[in-house]
């Protein structure tokens, strides 16, 4: 009982560092042509959100965790640069909108707190974070999400994602950013809850997932950036199911959220680089959501994703999401396309 109680506390404290970290995210969001310009470097609005975030969500589970072990996307070494002043200067001015007597020292403490440390394949029990999952869905006003899960033996346990641009509306075509966005939060066995972000009186809606029907079309998703995952694969791998369709495009994690809530059927993410090891915080969250609203996740080979490499998913490639019965025919087709 002590351990329920134990992954309720974890589960609220990561809730609020997402929501929190969101509204930092998406206000610089907002201010994104401002910073472009006076910055003069198109990367400079996402850098920004990025430490902010970090350093937003390290505090959070810092306060009232007392401690955390987090494995994340940033360190601050860059940041202490002098020619990176500019930078600097904004993330403290982002993360104080809701850590307001943060001192810069303690921005860069927090964003180091995730960093690499000599050997991660040591930690066992420890938080992922990936502050912005999709850096070019924020920088063309698209998809991103904020993602944070928990690492037990190699397994997600607790995992949020925030996704400030996606609606709860699934007409809202994913290129058009809503204006409240939502949230998706489980820990393993519970199911996973849906939430708007940003609104304490919002209900949390349990949501769980249906097969597509026998024969009907596949709707799949997957990323916008052709250099994450190989798209004519993917549609390869469709006409082999019988269906020409074209995939529904979306940066970050967000494509495990939207298979999760039944609006697409698959999300499928073939390697284009030889070599390439998918990050740990690119997938924990989602792959979890997926999988607690009854979805099958593994890699293209049909193995399930292992956290407990380190920083890397070391012993997979690509990533297939669907509902069991579809996920069988996907690895099948797969196979086929080679
Ligand atoms: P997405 O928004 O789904 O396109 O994924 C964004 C993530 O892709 C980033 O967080 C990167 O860590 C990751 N990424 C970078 N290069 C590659 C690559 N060659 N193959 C797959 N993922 C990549
Ligand atoms: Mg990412």
């Amino acid at each position: 009982m002590a351990h329920e109680v134990d992954y309720d506390q974890r589960l609220a404290c990561a809730k609020r560092a997402v929501s929190d970290a969101s509204v930092v995210c998406r206000l610089v969001q907002q201010d994104l042509e401002n910073i472009q310009s006076t910055a003069k470097d198109d990367r400079s609005p996402v850098t920004i959100a990025d430490w902010a975030s970090q350093a937003v969500i390290i505090h959070r589970l810092m306060t009232d965790l007392g401690h955390a072990v987090v494995v994340a996307e940033e360190d601050s070494a860059r940041l202490r640069e002098p020619e990176h002043e500019f930078h600097l200067q904004r993330v403290v001015s982002a993360v104080r909108h809701v850590w307001t007597d943060a001192t810069t020292e303690d921005v860069l403490d927090a964003i180091d707190h995730g960093g690499p440390t000599t050997d991660e394949s040591e930690h066992k029990i420890f938080w992922t974070l990936d502050p912005i999952d999709g850096t070019k869905g924020f920088l063309r006003g698209q998809q991103y999400a904020v993602s944070l899960a928990w690492i037990e033996a190699g397994e997600p346990v607790v995992g949020i994602l925030g996704c400030p641009n996606l609606s709860t509306d699934f007409s809202r075509p994913f290129d058009d950013p809503d204006p409240v966005g939502c949230l998706y939060f489980t820990y393993a066995g519970a199911g996973v809850y849906e939430q708007k972000l940003g609104r304490p009186d919002s209900q949390a809606v349990h949501i769980r997932r249906l097969a597509p029907a026998e024969g009907e079309p596949v709707r799949v998703c997957e990323s916008v950036e052709a250099k994450h995952s190989n798209q004519s694969q993917t549609g390869q791998i469709l006409a082999k199911l019988g269906h020409a369709g074209e995939p529904a495009r979306l940066d970050s994690q967000a494509k495990y959220a939207v298979v999760a809530r039944g609006q697409a059927d698959a999300y499928l993410r073939m390697p284009t680089k030889k070599g390439y090891v998918e990050r740990i915080w690119d997938h924990a969250a989602g792959a979890l959501i997926a999988t607690e609203a009854g979805c099958a996740v593994t890699d293209i080979a049909g193995e399930l994703l292992d956290f407990g490499c380190g920083r890397g998913l070391e012993k997979n490639r690509g990533i297939v999401c669907a509902p069991p019965a579809l996920h069988g025919r996907l690895l099948g087709a797969i196979a086929e396309v080679g």
